[in-house]
């Protein structure tokens, strides 16, 4: 039996975990969506570990989103003569370039370094180990000081906290996995370093360019994403707390309230919310974490998360299946009890259709009041699925749809969990024998079990969800 937790566990797919065995043993253990990290490796590559996740999904009878994740404008130092030391205090030149040429200039293969930092500007190195600021400006030369830091190594990556106007946020590789995103039937695309809302609509136009219309996931990983993140989140499907370049770019010590600043934010726009990173990042070489991290991947759930991710802990750790089970552990123990930290009183959103809004919410109330197992939700596109998730029902949603796609997408979806039924939504005898049957089947629910079903009827078109019917389980 696959284990289901409300919160949904993102890994990501890597040398440690891309055979198909692997795969199968972390979605036996938990996993909900892989992360295709495309920083790492060819396209050949990843299109056959893609495969794979469908063979696995065939399988086990169940759906697996694929989250394509675009490395975006990843900066980096170009190649040294040799390492350079540094102490603080130094001074250093940088320029644009791929090779040093000059052993007094570090070449950065960033074109815009020169227009787009300015005197005073902080600048952080190889994973935030050397921080350098800016002194000046000279043409199309940039005088920085050292801050802290020993040793400056070639294709170290690079993170300039402040504007990067003149970067695209989509770069040619990304542009050639975005079309890879498309042909390989991705679930979701993830953009890093995105900075502001035209970074998103940029990423639709190659999008809608391909031909396709794939929900995406924003990378707020930089403080510009922080400060726009309400515009952010109106064009986007989902987010992705990026602990990892966030703590760069910020500060450490910033990380924990901007995630709950912008857990909360998701909630108020309905939109799904990842945190990611780091959350069980000893497991990497552990077969347990540490008590520090099982209470971030806790923490993380009370904030109201959506999905926790692993990323090394799955790629490449020697321990991806633990971590797994690890993680959905933790979710369960969280699960269980009664704690939450969030508001549950969601006003009506004007973004969003009102009548679904209010179905979503009467469905929610009345499975409390009624003590019913569960919520049954016909959905074509997931719209009011996702209103759902967001209101945070006490029982499990079981949404159906007559939607492979949407099947997948809605599996990211806190406490949704998708059936394939290509049912006629007509509120007869024989539907509610169907639906009786299915509950049967695939729940542990009983006679006069009651479960509350919402839909639409005639048709089921987006955002039209307008029934809510109490019904008791083999009335019939
Ligand atoms: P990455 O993104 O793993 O692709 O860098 C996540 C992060 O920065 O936290
Ligand atoms: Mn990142």
């Amino acid at each position: 039996m696959m284990k289901k937790n409300k919160t949904k566990i993102v890994a990501t797919l890597g040398p440690a975990s891309c055979e198909e065995a692997t795969i199968e043993e972390l979605v036996l253990s938990g996993a909900t969506m892989f992360r295709i990290n495309t920083s790492h490796n060819t396209a050949e590559a990843h299109a056959e570990t893609i495969k794979r996740i469908r063979n696995v999904e065939k399988k086990l009878k169940t759906f697996i989103p694929v989250l394509v994740d675009l490395q975006g404008p990843k900066i980096r130092v170009g190649n040294l003569i040799e390492p350079i030391a540094i102490e603080p205090g130094k001074e250093l030149v940088l320029e644009y370039g791929l090779e040093q040429t000059d052993p007094n200039i570090v070449p950065v293969d960033y074109k815009g370094v020169a227009d787009d930092v300015h005197e005073g500007e902080y600048i952080l190195l190889d994973d935030g180990k050397i921080k350098i600021q800016v002194v000046a400006k000279e043409g199309s030369k940039v005088r920085v000081k050292v801050i802290n830091g020993e040793l400056l190594k070639p294709r170290k990556g690079i993170n300039i906290p402040g504007g990067t106007k003149s970067l695209s946020a989509i770069t040619e590789r990304d542009v050639d996995f975005i079309k890879f995103a498309v042909d390989n039937d991705a679930d979701y695309l993830a953009l890093s370093f995105v900075r502001d809302k035209d970074d998103i609509l940029l990423a639709k136009k190659y999008l809608s360019h391909f031909g396709a219309d794939i929900p995406i996931v924003a990378k707020i990983e930089k403080p510009e994403a922080v400060k726009n993140i309400n515009s952010i989140l109106n064009v986007v499907d989902a987010v992705m707390v990026a602990r990892g370049d966030l703590g760069i770019e910020l500060a450490p010590e910033k990380v924990p309230m901007v995630q709950k600043m912008i857990v909360d934010e998701a909630f108020a726009q309905r939109k799904t919310c990842i945190v990611a990173t780091q959350m069980l990042e000893s497991m990497i070489e552990n077969p347990i974490p540490t008590r520090a991290e099982a209470s971030d991947v806790a923490n993380a759930i009370l904030d109201g998360a959506d999905a926790v991710m692993l990323s090394g802990e799955t790629a490449a750790g020697k321990y991806p299946v633990e971590a797994v089970k690890m993680m959905a552990m933790i979710a369960h123990d969280v699960e269980q009890s009664n704690f939450v930290s969030y508001n549950l009183d969601l006003p009506m959103n004007p973004d969003y259709e009102p009548t679904p809004q209010a179905v979503a919410a009467a469905a929610v109330k009345m499975a409390n009041d009624l003590g019913a197992k569960a919520i049954l939700a016909f959905t074509h596109t997931g719209y009011t699925v996702k209103l759902l998730s967001k209101l945070r029902p006490s029982v499990p949603v079981l949404a159906i749809s007559d939607s492979e796609k949407s099947c997948r997408k809605l599996n990211l979806f806190w406490d949704m969990h998708p059936y394939l039924k290509d049912w006629d939504v007509v509120l007869n005898d024989d539907l509610l024998k169907k639906i009786d049957k299915l509950l049967l089947e695939k729940t542990e629910f009983k006679k006069d079990d009651r479960v509350i079903i919402i839909g639409s009827i005639p048709k089921l078109i987006t955002g039209r969800t307008n029934f809510v019917r109490v019904h008791r389980m083999c009335a019939f």
